[in-house]
């Protein structure tokens, strides 16, 4: 199926998910918004590849200026542009620091999302939403957990995804919005925040081969998680807005892997003993944990027809391959495109 000329707007455009959704879209001839929340510094550099300027005359993706904090600045943005498709991907999405700011994270995370359902019908668009919920949502519950497996988040990040689901469930029952949820397991990249645990390690373990740093602080290396590859998850994204009706679907590789074994598996890569770098602080740990999130895509496999390809190590090794490549550039003061 083409874009043809369908238009979309991605909430989070600047994030990691965001910038390949961009780019699929891109691909299948969609014209995308995105919408970018103003920072005192550049926020773009995971598009900057992608970027057209306002100059161009036929260009295909245009960046405005929003914030999910601010509903009305969402209302004229959907009128204005009356996107065939929204993607809401923006987010306070670190579940640490969701403990520090929680009330800030229930802000932009759960009622962000409100705010944007309630834009479009508010604006009486005829649009597709999609949600970005998490595997955080399930929390507590023991694994594995699928789309009937009962909510126990363990975190405000947590907390403020149930809202944001149960919101988006809620339009599609109350108001017949096609509202679909992605309850997407841990999904990594070249592209993850430098704070996510996988990035954090597979940056280290360059940093380290290359002679500046010598030590790695963690926290809990016990937790399991079933870590995928971000480009392939947001091909479910689209996938779930092409449907006949609406849904919920839980997008993961079902294969578990601990800190640990991630950790092992990354410095391995880089030719490195993990033991003899890395250390604890209790700084690292969360008020409360989410011990083992695995999850079961059978909904996405038989109905999307999506499936996983990339698991948890390999993509281990692609992400300290980046990163390796990424540090020899800036200490040979070569410029990094971000294009994998
Ligand atoms: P990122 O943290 O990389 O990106 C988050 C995006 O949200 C960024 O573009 C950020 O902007 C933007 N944002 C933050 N606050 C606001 C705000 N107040 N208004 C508008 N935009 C805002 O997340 P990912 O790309 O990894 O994840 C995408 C979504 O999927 C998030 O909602 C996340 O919670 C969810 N999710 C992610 C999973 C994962 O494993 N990656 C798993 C399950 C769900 P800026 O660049 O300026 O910071
Ligand atoms: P999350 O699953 O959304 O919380 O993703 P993260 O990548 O932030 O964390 C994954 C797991 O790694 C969690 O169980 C953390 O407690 C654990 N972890 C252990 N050490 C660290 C660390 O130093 N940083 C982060 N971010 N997580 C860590």
């Amino acid at each position: 199926m083409s874009g043809g000329n369908r238009t979309a707007l991605i909430t989070g455009v600047t994030g990691q998910d965001g910038s390949y959704l961009a780019e699929l879209l891109l691909a299948k001839g969609y014209t995308v918004h995105g919408l970018v929340r103003r920072s005192s510094s550049f926020n773009t550099e995971r598009i900057d590849h992608i970027y057209q300027s306002p100059q161009e005359p036929s260009r295909t993706l245009v960046l405005h200026h929003a914030d999910l904090t601010d509903g009305v600045a969402l209302v004229n943005l959907l009128r204005e542009l009356r996107p065939d498709e929204v993607y809401n991907l923006g987010a306070q999405s670190h579940v640490r620091v969701s403990f520090d700011v929680p009330m800030y994270t229930g802000d932009v995370t759960g009622l962000g999302t409100l705010r944007l359902l309630e834009a479009i019908r508010a604006s009486g668009i005829d649009t597709r939403i999609y949600q970005a919920s998490s595997s955080e949502m399930f929390g507590a519950t023991p694994p594995p957990q699928h789309e009937g497996t009962p909510f126990h988040p363990r975190s405000p990040y947590g907390c403020a995804k149930v809202y944001g689901y149960w919101s988006a469930v809620n339009y599609r029952e109350a108001y017949g919005l096609y509202a679909a949820n992605g309850i997407l397991f841990n999904h990594e990249s070249p592209r993850r925040g430098e704070t996510f645990v996988t990035r954090k390690i597979t940056r280290a373990v360059a940093r380290i081969r290359a002679g500046l740093q010598d030590r790695l602080y963690m926290g809990n290396l016990d937790a399991v998680r079933d870590w995928g590859y971000a480009p392939e998850y947001v091909e479910a994204m689209w996938r779930m807005l092409q449907q006949d009706e609406p849904g919920d679907y839980v997008v993961a590789t079902g294969v578990a892997a601990t800190v640990r074994d991630f950790l092992t598996a990354a410095f391995a890569a880089g030719g490195l003993d993990w033991t003899e770098h890395v250390r604890f602080d209790p700084k690292y740990e969360r008020p409360s944990e989410v011990d083992a999130l695995i999850g079961d895509a059978s909904k996405a496999r038989d109905v999307l027809g999506w499936e996983p390809k990339v698991r948890w190590r390999e993509l281990a090794e692609l992400m300290v391959a980046a990163d390796v490549e990424a540090l020899d550039a800036e200490l040979s003061g070569r410029r990094v495109r971000i294009d994998r």
